[in-house]
């Protein structure tokens, strides 16, 4: 990255790596900041505006290998009597880097935070009244409540709340795991289709609201419909008129999410960049699930305000995922399945949404997500708890997320043995899948109490 001088191409000088790493952190979608990126950015914003008006830009570089006019630059602004802050120039607002989905600041980003600089476990929504945003407190919001933003040291993504939202509807809705009964029934995600409706009407923000009110899964059903029939509910006080509409979409991009119909495909736009949550950010992988937010925005215009998108293995079996290295650990999980279940065992696969709670041999508490677990029944007689087994995808990811994956293990051992699946596409990776296949397959049949056998035979 660099700062140019505004309207030129020319250099006043580079950015350090440090510096455009904060620069990431602090204005990344769902990013968490470090320590100095408060400061580091501060020190940015005021080298580009003068206090009366902007005289650098910002450049990216994470396109620079193409045409100059391609690459992204944002420009610093100070509203009234707030601070400093980065605003994206129109039509030069492309990145492929993270700052493709931007905040202007970390607290942008409601949700977790961390309390006393230890890690905050991901939980599902507790509170039903979480739900709903408070009247004063969406979109657009300036820097200014920094006080409450993460600037805690810290390493990996936070999850956005509206993702939150996301994988508690998915968790609650049976969408996350898949059990050998389920493997021949294609069609297995409308029953989980009813289970959603059955948990948000369950979830009751009031006497006289729940959930399911304020839900649609129709994308092609408009933001004014959508408003119309929500301001005809009794609402809390204190609380923003507002609609959720969850559906699985054939196409995203960081501006629509697509659904194809039998009719004209259904387009769903939100205002603001669309977030992917997981790792695999580039959009390139449908199908996704999207949750999105419908509200009015200021001048009292109905729109989808924000929306999430998150891997899903396939539409008939849209199993939430992080990344497509994982579709691909996915495909190879069920095939094994399907062989345990020609030998009778029965296996539940999940696909953990949340952190869980292990406790450590020197009797702390730590908490851990391994992308897959598969569990198998405890047979009558037999041990009395599930035995279980941790898959983990060792995509080609950052080595330093490789590390703290590694890192983790150590703590994820203790809910059950871990199997390590690499994914590199190239050509060793047919035989890397078939040793994947053939452990998983040993495992879970010395889990069952079942004698080893041949395999596929
Ligand atoms: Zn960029």
């Amino acid at each position: 990255m660099r700062l140019i001088r505004n309207g030129t191409t020319s250099i006043l000088r580079q950015l350090t790596t440090a510096e455009a790493e904060s620069v990431r952190r602090y204005c990344g979608a769902g990013m968490k900041t470090e320590g100095q990126d408060t400061q580091v950015v501060e020190a940015i914003l005021a080298e580009m505006h003068n206090g009366k008006e902007p005289r650098y830009w910002l450049e990216c570089d994470c396109r620079d290998g193409e045409a100059t006019e391609q690459r992204p630059r944002m420009t610093a602004r100070i509203r009234g009597d707030g601070p400093r802050h980065f605003v994206r120039i129109a039509g030069r607002d492309a990145h492929h880097c993270v700052l493709r989905s931007f905040r202007t600041d970390p607290s942008d980003d409601d949700g977790e935070t961390e309390e006393g600089g230890k890690h905050r476990p991901l939980r599902p929504i507790l509170d039903t009244l979480d739900y709903l945003d408070k009247e004063h407190q969406t979109g657009g919001k300036r820097p200014g409540s920094r006080a409450a933003a993460g600037n805690k040291p810290g390493k990996g993504r936070r999850l956005p709340k509206l993702g939150r939202i996301l994988y508690t509807l998915l968790e609650q809705a049976g969408f996350s795991s898949i059990t050998t009964d389920d493997l021949d029934a294609r069609n297995s995600a409308l029953r989980h289709w009813d289970r959603l409706e059955r948990f948000a009407i369950e979830e009751e923000v009031t006497d006289a609201l729940n959930l399911w009110d304020l839900m649609d899964t129709r994308p092609w059903v408009k933001a004014s419909q959508i408003m119309t029939e929500v301001e005809k509910l009794q609402w809390p006080t204190g609380k923003k008129r507002m609609g959720y509409l969850l559906f699985v979409a054939d196409e995203v991009t960081a501006t629509d999410a697509t659904k194809f119909t039998s009719l004209k495909p259904a387009v769903v736009t939100p205002a603001n960049p669309i977030r992917i949550g997981g790792r695999d950010q580039n959009f390139a992988n449908p199908p996704y699930w999207v949750l999105a937010v419908i509200d009015r925005d200021d001048n009292g215009v109905a729109r989808v305000r924000e929306a999430f998108a998150q891997h899903a293995f396939d539409k008939g079996r849209p199993v939430p995922l992080d990344s497509s290295y994982e579709r691909h650990t996915l495909a190879l999980l069920l095939e094994v399945m399907g062989w345990v279940k020609r030998k009778g065992v029965t296996v539940t696969l999940k696909k953990p949404l949340f952190d869980s709670e292990v406790t450590l041999p020197d009797g702390a508490t730590a908490h851990c997500r391994a992308d897959f677990e598969l569990e198998v029944s405890a047979r009558a007689g037999a041990r009395p708890v599930p035995g279980r087994l941790l898959i983990e995808t060792m995509g080609a990811d950052l080595q330093e997320y490789l590390d703290q994956k590694t890192a983790t293990h150590a703590i994820m051992q203790q809910r059950g043995a871990i199997i390590e699946h690499v994914v590199r596409h190239d050509s060793e990776q047919a035989e890397r899948d078939d040793r994947l296949r053939k452990r998983v397959y040993g495992r879970l049949m010395a889990l069952a109490g079942m004698p080893p056998s041949p395999a596929c035979a």
